[in-house]
């Protein structure tokens, strides 16, 4: 995966086995690529996303499922 790709768990079963439902897609940070799991409201632009990184302070919405808007590090 790059850096911002999303794949959707429905559309991959081997994953959607594998994760908890609650989660609904896997992102990899736009910053530094980590995989992290997202929910639906993040997928959504409800909740924001903040990379699960130690080493990454990444934080942003996702924007009509495409485009991710940065947010500013507090
Ligand atoms: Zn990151």
């Amino acid at each position: 995966m790059d850096p911002a790709d999303i794949i959707l768990l429905e559309e991959a079963d081997s994953l959607r086995a594998a994760v908890e439902s609650v989660f609904f897609a896997v992102l990899a940070c736009p910053a530094c690529g980590t995989l992290g799991l997202i929910t639906l409201s993040q997928y959504l632009g409800t909740d924001p996303v903040i990379c699960g990184s130690n080493r990454c302070s990444c934080r942003f919405r996702i924007d009509n499922k495409t485009r991710l808007i940065y947010l500013p590090v507090n």
